[in-house]
């Protein structure tokens, strides 16, 4: 059991160290937005996070997240979908007015389908595209070499907002090794800066490596263990 001042330790122990790094490279600190990823965690920690503040939660099940936005409608809470998403779902996710952005967005058939329920849903749905910078076969996301067409061939998608890109580095534990993939990922945003797509969101970095993931330029990072505990 996690007890609430464990909790609040862990919080001011992120928010502490997401100060430091982003002035490490003068950045403000406000401008890099939190995710706490709940998966696996009970309603009560998420209440919790809500009360001390922490505005988005994020979630990498449909069913689970579907549970919790029910258990937690008074709160109004925001959402970020992490996961991979299968088509068949994605109609559940642009019902929730609070699910606020899918960052997974790994092939072209469901930004299709996803630009699709958002029409239907009268909204304009935010996305991050996930790029698999480390080419291992264990993780999802578009092949980098595939990105700018991907891009190409979206740009027609009128209810999908590209907001930027997401990626996962393989786990280490030398928070040192993900730096490189965090520096892979920039790349292709400056790429596609250059070709003229505006890419606005970085989101890289998880309890392990988020500190690395800012210093490279993570406009988003998802933390998990490092707020709610080890989730096994
Ligand atoms: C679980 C998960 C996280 C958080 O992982 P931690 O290591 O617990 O911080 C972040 N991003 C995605 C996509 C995840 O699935």
């Amino acid at each position: 059991m996690v007890t609430e001042q464990q909790l609040q330790k862990h919080l001011l122990k992120v928010k502490n160290s997401i100060a430091i790094s982003a002035e490490k490279v003068n950045r403000d600190p406000a401008s890099i937005c939190l995710v706490a990823v709940s998966k696996n965690h009970k309603v009560d920690k998420i209440k919790y996070f809500h009360k001390q503040g922490i505005e988005i939660f994020g979630e990498n099940r449909v069913q689970e997240l579907r549970e919790k936005y029910k258990k937690t409608t008074e709160f109004n809470l925001k959402w970020h979908f992490v996961g991979h998403l299968q088509r068949n779902k994605v109609k559940y996710l642009l019902r929730m007015k609070n699910c606020l952005m899918i960052e997974s967005v790994d092939s072209l058939r469901l930004a299709r389908e996803i630009n699709k329920r958002a029409a239907k849903n009268d909204r304009t749905m935010p996305v991050l595209i996930e790029v698999n910078v480390s080419g291992q076969e264990s993780k999802f996301g578009l092949n980098p070499t595939n990105t700018l067409e991907f891009f190409q061939k979206a740009a027609s998608f009128d209810n999908l907002d590209i907001r930027g890109l997401m990626t996962l580095a393989p786990y280490s534990e030398d928070p040192e090794e993900s730096r490189p993939f965090f520096r892979k990922l920039v790349e292709i945003k400056q790429n596609l800066d250059r070709e003229g797509y505006s890419i606005e969101e970085l989101s890289m970095g998880m309890s392990n490596d988020y500190t690395i993931a800012i210093e490279e330029g993570a406009t988003i990072v998802r933390i998990g263990t490092a707020l709610f505990g080890s989730r096994y």
